[in-house]
């Protein structure tokens, strides 16, 4: 079973797109979509030396306004090293979720997705009772992007986030064959 983040749909069977909103749920379906804009990066992509040029391509295409690069609330409370906590602070926090008397009509916040934390931590990590600080990071920074219907997870964690609906590899969408994040 899947969920739109985008829509909210949580009774996807299995479907190239969800079938409520047309939200693209694989790799192939992005091609007939277009280029994502909402891309959440994952603690280890933090390009403080700028020495990552497929970091960097995304960095440009961000200030050139193509798409959006954001960060969980957890990656700052991750991080050490004043070079790397300053970059991070570059990238754009997640929108916070619409909050009854809080929130505005028509304001930054979103609508949230589903929340989808301790199915994150099931597939990351079945075996792990409790989670490790890591761990219960690494859930966060998923169950963020999901909740705030980011479109894209960049990662270079081929370990732990092995789930291709909610994580988008980072070669495959950035330096591999699949060029659909190309505009
Ligand atoms: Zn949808």
């Amino acid at each position: 079973m899947l969920a739109c983040v985008r829509c909210g749909n949580a009774d996807i069977k299995d479907a190239p797109r969800c079938p409520d909103c047309g939200c693209p749920l694989t790799l192939s379906a992005w091609k007939d979509f277009g280029p994502p804009r909402g891309l959440t990066l994952d603690t280890g992509c933090v390009n403080a030396r700028d020495g990552d040029s497929h970091l960097s391509q995304l960095e440009l295409w961000a200030a050139e306004g193509k798409l959006t690069l954001q960060r969980a609330n957890a990656m700052l409370s991750e991080l050490s090293g004043d070079k790397r906590v300053a970059k991070a602070r570059l990238l754009a926090p997640h929108p916070r979720v619409f909050t009854w008397n809080e929130s505005v009509w028509g304001g930054p916040d979103v609508l949230a997705g589903p929340d989808l934390e301790d199915e994150i931590g099931m597939l990351l990590f079945p075996t792990s009772k409790p989670l490790t600080s890591n761990q219960w990071h690494d859930v966060q920074h998923l169950r963020q992007h999901v909740r705030t219907g980011g479109e894209v997870f960049v990662t270079r964690n081929r370990t732990t986030h092995p789930a291709p609906r909610y994580s988008t590899a980072y070669t495959s969408a950035i330096g591999g064959t699949d060029r659909s994040i190309n505009t």
